[in-house]
């Protein structure tokens, strides 16, 4: 086989594998922008190769999987996802295609910030909230209404006597509830989650009501589903009706002619966006027009009319004092680099995750390095890559123990497998 396609279906192998972790254990392994990149590379090959393309890549599929436990719903019109961008020129293309495709009228965008929790689809008729819906795979989500109800910040009933209105939005986690839930779950012995949009996805699919209502979620309003009577123009209008329905919609929407505008302002995010007292991943730039909108269309699985700008991972450069090994509930022993305490991301970081012993031989992380830790999605920090011309010669090549740190066992590593582990 040549090695392309080689590549393809190992890439498909492994994005499976993590949108398993992400989607339905809410549990993360690598960052965010790692995903996406892995992501953006089979869509490269697939772009390349259309021929490749079967139904079951991950590329073709909006979402996770339906996990169970919930009835399933079939939403009136899917709920896609959005096509991302990770540079200001990829910014530029997209306006020029919008452009294009509207044969060079004068059109407005919508600039939100993209808050990273998940998207809910909540459904009144007459005014009365009745039921609420995940995004599931894009098509078919699970119901969640018991769940969505415990969400002081939904209102229960609007001011509309439509027979049937969709608003469609963000359930969040605070910071301060994220950082108090894992502080809870760390006090309980119970493994913190890896960033509040995972934090907010568990406790939204809890199939007691009751531990949904202690987890303090918060919801955003931005978008309608299928919906009747309702005549509106603009997503600019549709956030202030919103807002006029009392939901909350996020305050920091700006509106603009032209794309250096909305870079500019994208670019205001950079050092302001850590100091929000929720998670944002990225922005979102839309068409205000919604029959501008309406002619653009969509794709399967993304609107044309819309993209999503992903802020970069942010870094930072220190040292490492020490490497010290800590023993899972699995009994795997994962390293972590101690730092020299340095600033990213809005906190203080003193240690990284070093994943296993391949990684650290792989990047030659040596004890007394100057690195490069990175932090992507709120997920715990880890080294990057270490600066070896910047070293000295007193740093030290670290080695996995051959015992157990906390009971003294002898440790093994089976093969096939990059983790050591106890064997009590
Ligand atoms: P997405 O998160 O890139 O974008 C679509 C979503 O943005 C919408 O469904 C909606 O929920 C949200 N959104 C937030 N604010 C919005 C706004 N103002 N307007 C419109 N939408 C808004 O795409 P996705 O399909 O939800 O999921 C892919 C994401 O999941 C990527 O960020 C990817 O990195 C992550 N992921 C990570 C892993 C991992 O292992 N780390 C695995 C799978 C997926």
């Amino acid at each position: 086989m040549d090695t392309e396609k080689a590549r393809l279906l190992e890439l498909r192998k492994k994005i499976d594998e993590l949108s398993y972790q992400y989607y339905t254990l809410d549990k993360p392994t690598v960052t965010d922008y790692e995903y996406d990149m892995m992501y953006r590379e089979l869509e490269n090959i697939e772009k390349a190769h259309p021929d490749w393309v079967t139904p079951d890549s991950p590329t073709q599929r909006v979402g996770s999987k339906i996990s169970g436990g919930f009835e399933k719903y079939t939403h009136d019109r899917p709920m896609l996802s959005l096509g991302d961008v990770f540079s200001d020129d990829e910014l530029r293309e997209f306006d020029q295609r919008v452009r294009d495709d509207l044969g060079g009228e004068d059109l407005e965008y919508v600039v939100e910030l993209k808050i990273d929790g998940l998207a809910v689809n909540l459904i009144y008729e007459q005014g009365q909230f009745i039921r609420g819906v995940t995004r599931g795979d894009g098509v078919v989500g699970e119901d969640i209404t018991n769940n969505v109800r415990t969400i002081r910040t939904i209102p229960l009933h609007i001011a509309s006597d439509s027979p049937h209105i969709e608003i469609r939005g963000e359930v969040y986690m605070p910071i301060t509830s994220f950082e108090a839930l894992n502080q809870q779950r760390r006090d309980d012995e119970l493994e913190p989650f890896a960033n509040p949009r995972n934090a907010a996805a568990g406790s939204l699919r809890q199939l007691d009501p009751r531990i949904t209502a202690q987890r303090k979620l918060a919801f955003f309003a931005y978008a309608l589903g299928g919906n009747s009577g309702i005549t509106i123009e603009s997503q600019e209008e549709l956030l202030q009706d919103l807002a006029q329905f009392h939901f909350q919609v996020n305050p920091e929407y700006r509106k603009f002619t032209n794309i250096e505008d909305v870079i500019a302002f994208i670019h205001s995010w950079d050092d302001r966006r850590d100091s929000l007292p929720y998670a944002t991943d990225g922005m979102v730039v839309k068409v205000n027009s919604f029959a501008q909108q309406a002619r653009l269309g969509n794709t399967v699985k993304i609107p044309r009319w819309a993209i999503a700008y992903k802020f970069p991972p942010e870094q930072a450069r220190t040292k490492v004092l020490d490497i010290s090994v800590s023993l899972g509930r699995t009994g795997v022993l994962t390293p972590a680099a101690d730092l020299e305490p340095v600033h990213l991301a809005g906190t203080t970081v003193k240690r990284a995750t070093l994943h296993n012993e391949d990684y650290i031989k792989e990047k030659d992380i040596r004890i007394g390095d100057t690195v490069v830790i990175q932090k992507a999605g709120e997920i715990i920090p880890e080294v990057v890559r270490s600066l070896p011309e910047l070293r000295d010669g007193s740093e030290k090549v670290f080695s996995m123990p051959t015992t157990c740190p906390v009971c003294g066992s002898p440790v093994v590593r089976r093969d096939g497998e990059a983790a050591w582990r106890c064997t009590n």
